[in-house]
């Protein structure tokens, strides 16, 4: 029961971080403020009221239109926030009250919820809210994809001090505690971030520079965007997650053809590439079996 009500409560948390992350991913590549604003209507400029403004639910009871005028509201904001909540929600069974037992190495005994409310286990928790942040990050930039924009620089610098921030705990805190041989470990984390995040913007920057001439503007904007978001990746995961997050990623590429068939909507690759890397994050200790070298 704790575990549940636990688990629905990040569910909530995440199906809110996915109701602000579509304003980002709105306003932000228009250099509007993201904060100081609230929600309105595209249509008629009314500004959307609290209570319908409640993740997924307040798409519901509105059954999709606007209060005022009556305009339809596109189901991308609900469905954004449903696979926010969603993955919240199953990141916290598998990875949070597992002891992390989806990673190589697992961080603590299992206790369910209880590591997390009553007694709290920091390292567990940070270590959720890091792949949280992560897939919080995916989908932020898999919008603005979306949306035929380029990723805007402010985004990037947020990024990069995220992931200066989490990096500077794994190296002091994290890695030195776990194996006690400081020597190597303080390095690790660094050096597998670095190369992930070489090796993730690489598959996208090496046709970025030999198409220079010859690509489209589109095809550039996607190139850069791409890069953007192996790199955050990779930095996050290290080396060999990304290599394995491509791998699943080309699996998924097949659902997107499905998808444009069936439904007439091009989905952004980005936003495949969050799937893919929830994907991974969830069965990150089978996936390490399976392809180990
Ligand atoms: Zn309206």
């Amino acid at each position: 029961m704790l575990d549940f009500v636990t688990a629905l409560w990040l569910g909530f948390i995440g199906a809110c971080i996915g109701s602000f992350l579509n304003v980002v991913a709105y306003r932000m590549p228009l250099g509007l403020s993201v904060v100081w604003k609230p929600s309105h209507c595209p249509k008629c400029g009314h500004d959307i009221r609290p209570r319908d403004n409640l993740p997924v639910l307040g798409w519901l009871i509105l059954r999709g239109r606007c209060r005022d005028c009556g305009e339809p509201i596109s189901p991308r904001y609900a469905i954004v926030e449903a696979a926010m909540g969603t993955a919240f929600f199953v990141l916290a069974y598998v990875e949070l009250f597992s002891g992390a037992a989806n990673l190589p190495a697992a961080l603590a005994d299992p206790a369910g919820a209880l590591h997390s409310v009553v007694l709290p286990n920091w390292e567990l928790i940070i270590v959720y809210g890091y792949h949280a942040t992560l897939l919080s990050l995916l989908m932020a930039m898999g919008l603005i994809d979306q949306d035929r924009q380029r990723i805007p620089r402010g985004f990037l610098f947020f990024a990069a001090i995220v992931v200066c921030g989490f990096l500077s705990y794994q190296c002091w805190f994290l890695y030195p505690e776990r194996t006690r041989n400081i020597r190597i470990n303080e390095w690790k984390a660094p050096l597998d971030a670095t190369s992930g995040a070489i090796w993730g913007a690489a598959a996208w920057l090496v046709p970025l520079v030999a198409l220079r001439r010859r690509s489209s503007e589109p095809l550039q904007r996607f190139l850069r965007n791409a890069a953007i978001a192996s790199a955050v990746t990779g930095s996050f995961l290290g080396l060999r997650p990304i290599v394995r997050i491509f791998a699943i990623w080309l699996f998924t590429l097949a659902g997107r053809r499905v998808i444009a068939v069936k439904w007439q909507v091009a989905i952004s690759p980005l936003l495949l590439l969050w799937a893919a890397t929830l994907v991974h994050i969830l069965l990150w200790n089978r996936l390490a079996d399976l392809f180990s070298w």
